[in-house]
């Protein structure tokens, strides 16, 4: 049994997620994360902008159907201008790869971030 309890990622990408979450906000911003998954870590190495046309419209409305067929797509990363850290029924419904991490307003550095597994379960996060 695989379980991941901690996920690492570069501080440039925790940098570039919180630069514009606070650029669209209060619009939310959405990302697509890849990286690899070791033992029971999750290492982030790359993040990638979703299609334009949902960009800003929130991560409820990310068009799973239409994005391209990618196993490197490990989870995504979006903004909850509401100031909530907590996943809503939608985030869990909506759900791409293996995490889901998040950032809440007013995005002003790790503490305002929190990372989930799909169950909704608080995964440590690590920056590099
Ligand atoms: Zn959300």
């Amino acid at each position: 049994m695989n379980l991941v309890v901690e996920v690492s990622l570069p501080k440039e990408i925790v940098q570039m997620i919180l630069e514009s979450a606070k650029t669209l906000h209060p619009k939310e911003t959405i990302f697509l994360l890849r990286g690899k998954t070791r033992r029971d870590m999750i290492s982030i190495s790359e993040i990638v902008i979703p299609p334009l046309a949902t960009y800003g419209n929130g991560f409820a409305n990310l068009p799973t159907r239409m994005m391209p067929i990618d196993f490197s797509i490990i989870g995504t990363a979006h903004s909850h201008p509401s100031g909530s850290l907590a996943l809503s029924v939608q985030d869990l419904n909506h759900a791409l790869g293996k995490i889901i991490l998040v950032t809440a307003h007013p995005y002003n550095g790790l503490e305002y971030c929190a990372v989930y597994n799909r169950k909704g379960e608080k995964l440590r996060l690590r920056v590099t």
